[in-house]
């Protein structure tokens, strides 16, 4: 069968600026679509604005284009997509693969985070308490091959883990935006930090309930701050420093194990990335091993981080 042509992503939720992670990240799926030949995509995740300050989808923007990291296609936006992701909700609610979950946190917690089964037999709760959608999980084990972790098995439980697809207060979830995203784009592989590994196998069983094949999945330890904690919003991660590209990127192909030589440290954006493009080795990242522990960046980080 003849293999459809490499289409990768790079797909921020917009929580914040882009930080050293994320731009490893970016950097690791953009050098593995350049050097299949392929084409490597930009999307903003922006699914949910209370979580989400106005600016960062700009400063993300501004940031990747002054890292050199330009996408081939326009960038696409999850929040001007939201007929898309009813379709699919309306499409896996007739097919019996996801329920109208009227349970409370509290009830939830009642059932040891189990759903009560009257959800999923989908009987209608008293009055019109507000419900979310979940996505009907089979219990079974998944399988994939990952690209740089090799053969993995997760077991998904049905219920305790049917994911949200549709939140309560009416906005569209990950689990499903991912999915319909990179099934619409065409995406065949997927580069992204290993905190999302966890969600594979249940994102395995929504390509399929949608009809589609899953795309290849390569996950990339996380890059983890001093307290050992990923860099994140939340963990308060420094913004890049936009005025010095070239220094995060020689900084970032270390992070992913390559060895870029210190004279490229000073030199332009243009030249760090042609480095990488010509020395790219998948499995260098893996010569790190650090993956359980992610990669401590203190090392790697810039001056004035
Ligand atoms: N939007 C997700 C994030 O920023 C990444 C989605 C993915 O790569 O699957 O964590």
């Amino acid at each position: 069968m003849e293999q459809p042509r490499y289409r990768g992503r790079f797909a921020p939720s917009p929580t914040g600026p882009l930080h050293f992670g994320s731009l490893v990240t970016a950097l690791a799926s953009w050098l593995e679509a350049r050097c299949a030949g392929g084409d490597w995509l930009v999307r903003i995740e922006d699914l949910d604005p209370l979580r989400e300050p106005p600016e960062a989808t700009g400063q993300i923007l501004h940031s990747l284009d002054c890292h050199g990291l330009f996408p081939d296609e326009p960038v696409r936006f999850q929040s001007k997509r939201h007929e898309a992701y009813q379709a699919a909700i309306e499409q896996l609610l007739s097919r019996g693969s996801a329920y109208r979950c009227r349970c409370s946190r509290k009830q939830l917690q009642q059932h040891g985070g189990y759903h009560p089964a009257h959800c999923r037999n989908g009987e209608p709760a008293a009055g019109d308490t507000p419900y979310a959608i979940r996505f009907a999980l089979n219990d079974e084990a998944g399988h994939w091959h990952d690209l740089l972790l090799g053969p993995q098995q997760q077991q998904v439980r049905a219920e305790l883990d049917d994911p949200v697809i549709l939140r309560k207060e009416g906005f569209y979830a990950y689990q499903l935006a991912v999915v319909v995203d990179d099934i619409d784009q065409g995406i065949t592989h997927v580069v992204r930090g290993s905190d999302l590994l966890d969600m594979t196998a249940q994102q395995q069983q929504i390509f399929r309930a949608l009809g589609a094949r899953p795309p290849a999945w390569l996950h990339i330890p996380v890059i983890v701050n001093e307290q050992g904690q990923k860099l994140s919003k939340q963990t308060h991660a420094p913004a890049l420093n936009d005025r010095q590209p070239a220094g995060n990127l020689f900084m970032a192909l270390e992070a992913l194990g390559h060895k870029p030589p210190p004279t490229l440290q000073t030199a332009c954006v243009e030249d760090v990335l042609a480095w990488g493009r010509c020395n790219w080795r998948r499995q260098a990242i893996a010569l790190t091993s650090r993956q359980a522990h992610g990669i401590n960046p203190v090392t790697h980080l810039p001056p004035d981080h």
